[in-house]
């Protein structure tokens, strides 16, 4: 048993990882790896498949500020640095099995699963865990399965709460000082060798979803991965709007 469920949390990678939307391979210095960010893009499980272009050079660098500005906020994060367009730097982590989902308004899974209306505002809002499992589809989890499957200890899922709304505050006011909704997001999270929980992965259009400030059309406010699920079109520029306005937001210190 305890072997079973060993196999189930994810290990830092120790030779190259390639998934849906990046790569991560080893430096040769120990605890540091190189993430590469690239252009396919993926929805609903990965049954929908394309590329949008130009965005991993745009959802590195969005990631690479918005890490950069949490840690400002005493959020801890792997991100070490931006050493190329489309690749950052970051400290390997054990990861947890988890994808954590904070909510400000329905929208997606929340309204496909429970008939809530689209944008309705949720306060306060919501966190959830979910599986980070492909080949189950991410089921979302009940406090009860994660503790059966051990994704994560109590205290660790207390810490992951309140980090996670630690997060959503910095990042609302952030993207609202943008001029843009923040109306979900997933996280990731590992911990490091020291096991401290450390935020990972990316922040970006791709795991956040965002809507223009004060635009009321359904379809002209969405500026994230939505455009691409969906068919919406203008799916690049949406994502260089993003990039734009946080550029403007946080200069590089
Ligand atoms: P997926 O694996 O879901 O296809 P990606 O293509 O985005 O997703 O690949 C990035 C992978 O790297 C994810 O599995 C994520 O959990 C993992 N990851 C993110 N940050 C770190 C880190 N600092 N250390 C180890 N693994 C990480
Ligand atoms: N999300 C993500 N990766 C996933 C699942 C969700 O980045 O594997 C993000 C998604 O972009 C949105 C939020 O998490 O910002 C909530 O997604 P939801 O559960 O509504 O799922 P969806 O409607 O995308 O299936």
């Amino acid at each position: 048993m305890a072997l079973k469920l060993e196999k189930k949390r994810q290990t830092p990678a120790v030779t190259t990882y390639e998934g849906k939307a990046k790569i991560l391979i080893p430096t040769d210095r120990p605890g540091v790896l190189r993430m590469q960010f690239k252009d396919d893009a993926t929805a609903f499980n990965a049954q929908k498949k394309g590329q949008i272009r130009g965005k991993g050079e745009i959802n590195c660098t969005i990631s690479s500020y918005l890490f950069q500005y949490l840690q400002q906020q005493g959020i801890p994060t792997h991100f070490l640095a931006q050493v190329a367009p489309a690749e950052m730097e970051v400290t390997a982590l054990e990861m947890f099995a988890l994808e954590v989902v904070v909510r400000n308004r329905a929208a997606g899974s929340l309204c496909r699963e429970t008939g809530l209306p689209l944008g309705m505002e949720l306060e306060p809002p919501l966190v959830e865990f979910y599986y980070k499992n492909d080949a189950l589809g991410d089921p979302l989890l009940t406090p009860d399965r994660l503790r059966l499957l051990q994704l994560a200890t109590p205290d660790q899922v207390q810490a992951l709460t309140r980090l996670a709304e630690q997060i959503n505050t910095h990042l609302r006011r952030f993207f609202a000082e943008c001029g843009l909704l923040l109306i979900d997001f997933k996280l990731e999270f590992g911990r490091d060798r020291a096991g401290q929980i450390v935020l990972a992965d990316e922040i970006s259009p791709d795991t956040c979803r965002l809507w223009l400030a004060g635009e009321t059309d359904p379809t002209k406010r969405v500026v994230d991965k939505d455009r691409f699920r969906y068919d919406l079109g203008e799916v690049e520029s949406a994502y260089r709007l993003v990039l734009e306005r946080v550029l403007q937001q946080a200069p590089r210190s």
